[in-house]
């Protein structure tokens, strides 16, 4: 179980830094850490948590975040990851579509009171004895323990939650911990949101453990390694990819700041000699980019990983060169796989780690089906990309249809990405089946519409979706962003400029001109929103 990778790699390597958090002031070597893991597991015990009970984690990067996740894995409780974007309404779903019994939570978060929402959530709260919420709206949840110096109504402050851990004693958490099954669901994550609804991913031990060993396997990790994690810890990219990744190999975990900053990241660098740096391609350009850069020694760095988003060439050369990360990795993967499943190497052609998501992770299958028959395409051929392995979540949290439809009998998840893959086994995304528009009975890519129309002058940005048509089924439409002082182009400039560069059926016959695209709070853009408006606005 994690608990017990945990207690064996801080037993091993006691001195080392286990975790850094710049922002709070806080270093910890592992047997400091193993404490306070150990003194949050206690008290979570003595407010009553049992195995296999929810608990809620609302909060921007923190050493109590991680204390948090630790400290559940070692009573068997499941954590429940609420995105700190997140405002009361979808809270209150992922409280209550969990069924969570307690909430750890920030007390404020840039400009939103987490505390305030809280209280207009729950009047109760303001009445209640801590760990005896009685709520209407959140009928499930018993207590609220907040990250607050300072004491709220009818909730515990982090200090005085912790406090209750001599209730317990050492052997009691030890017993409880030796009696979890690595397969016992212990986190759930809920998508983006991308496609519809956020999902809750139930994940086991099992599965995020090994892919964090795996993932920081391929990056060569050993205890010498030194992390930071820019990325939000509520998501896969954080708890699982970095801290259960440098866990598992006596790294170090460096935070530099609560929300990302890029001079920030340049100074935990720099400052704490680290060897590894995650991101998505935007943030390691905006760190580069940065005036003061070049203040910054970065030249301890040697690998990371960079995810969610295909990486320019351009960037993935300076990130080699002048972040000196010539080890630098791709990674492919979704909440519900735990989440990585394919990985560039640092051995890898250029030319592939600029233009594929790399090849199917140790353990794992993956194979790319037609998604009408489910046989196997050929190579080179698109279809929809399925992994199986440990790394299959174990279902969607109360959702059996949506899991029935996710994973086949065969133990395939089938991820909903269009995907190809060549004789050498090399993965590219091409779009997500979703997004795909028949028009008629052509099967249009809208990735591939979108880096076309990028190269006009005139545009900053273009998404491409389909919209129903009687003659051809569905017609696109693309939502055009454009750059500063070019709003004199029309329509027609830029149906002609598709002319003859463009197969005929796939240049667009609606344009939009807009300065915004609807999007999740993770920043991913929510086609299926813009069909619905683009629908009501054609008539
Ligand atoms: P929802 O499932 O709620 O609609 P989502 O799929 O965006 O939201 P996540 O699990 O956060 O939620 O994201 C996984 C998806 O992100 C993948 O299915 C894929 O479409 C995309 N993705 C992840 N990594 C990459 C990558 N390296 N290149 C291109 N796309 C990627
Ligand atoms: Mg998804």
């Amino acid at each position: 179980t994690i608990g017990d990778k945990f207690d064996e790699i801080a037993n091993k390597y006691p001195d080392n830094d286990a975790l850094i958090v710049r922002h709070q002031g806080l270093r910890y070597t592992y047997a400091e850490l193993q404490q306070r893991v150990n003194e949050a597991a206690r008290a979570f015990l003595a407010i009553g948590v049992k195995r296999g009970d929810r608990v809620g984690m609302w909060s921007p990067n923190c050493a109590e975040w991680t204390i948090t996740q630790f400290a559940t894995a070692k009573v068997g409780a499941i954590l429940v990851n609420v995105n700190p974007a997140y405002r009361l309404h979808e809270l209150e779903y992922a409280m209550n579509q969990s069924e969570a019994k307690f909430l750890v939570t920030a007390d404020t978060f840039k400009s939103s009171n987490y505390t305030q929402m809280l209280n207009e959530l729950a009047p109760e709260l303001k009445d209640a004895e801590e760990g005896e919420l009685n709520s209407a709206k959140l009928p499930n949840l018993k207590g609220i323990i907040n990250l607050a110096e300072e004491k709220h109504a009818g909730m515990w402050r982090w200090a005085d939650f912790v406090e209750m851990a001599e209730k317990i004693d050492m052997s009691q958490l030890e017993r409880i911990q030796s009696e979890l099954q690595f397969d016992d669901p212990i986190n759930i994550q809920y998508t983006s949101g991308t496609t519809g609804f956020p999902k809750g991913a139930a994940l086991s031990h099992h599965n995020i453990l090994n892919n964090g060993f795996f993932v920081a396997e391929s990056m060569n990790f050993t205890e010498k390694d030194r992390l930071v994690i820019p990325v939000p810890l509520y998501h896969c990219f954080g708890m699982v990819m970095g801290n259960l990744g440098c866990i598992t190999h006596g790294a170090t975990m460096i935070y530099p700041d609560d929300a990302f900053e890029p001079k920030s990241v340049l100074e935990a660098v720099a400052e704490e000699r680290a060897t590894a740096l995650y991101g998505v391609p935007t943030m390691f350009i905006a760190e580069m980019d940065h005036p003061d850069f070049d203040q910054y020694d970065v030249s301890s760095l040697r690998t990371g990983i960079m995810a969610g988003a295909i990486c320019p060439e351009e960037v993935m050369k300076a990130v080699n060169s002048k972040l000196h990360m010539k080890e630098v990795q791709i990674a492919y993967g979704m909440t519900e796989t735990s989440p990585v499943s394919t990985q560039t190497a640092a051995d890898d052609p250029f030319e592939k780690q600029v233009t594929t998501v790399g090849r199917t992770q140790p353990h794992l299958e993956t194979k790319i089906v037609d998604p009408a028959s489910g046989n196997v395409v050929a190579r080179g051929e698109v279809g929809e990309l399925c992994t199986r392995g440990y790394s299959v979540m174990l279902k969607y949290w109360n959702n059996p249809e949506a899991t029935a439809g996710a994973i086949d009998n065969g133990g395939w998840m089938h991820t909903g990405d269009l995907a190809t893959m060549d004789e050498e086994g090399y993965i590219q995304i091409v779009g997500r089946i979703k997004d795909m528009v028949i028009r008629g009975g052509e099967n249009v890519y809208p990735k591939e519409i979108e880096e076309f129309l990028y190269t006009h002058p005139s545009i900053s940005d273009v998404q491409v979706t389909g919209v129903p048509d009687k003659k051809y089924g569905e017609e696109l439409v693309a939502w055009v962003k454009l750059a500063p002082g070019a709003d004199e182009v029309t329509e027609e400039e830029l149906k002609a400029f598709c002319k003859g560069k463009i197969t005929h059926f796939k240049i667009p016959r609606y344009f939009k001109f807009t300065d915004d695209f609807p999007m999740t709070v993770t920043g991913k853009i929510q086609k299926f929103k813009m069909r619905e408006i683009s629908i009501e606005e054609l008539g």
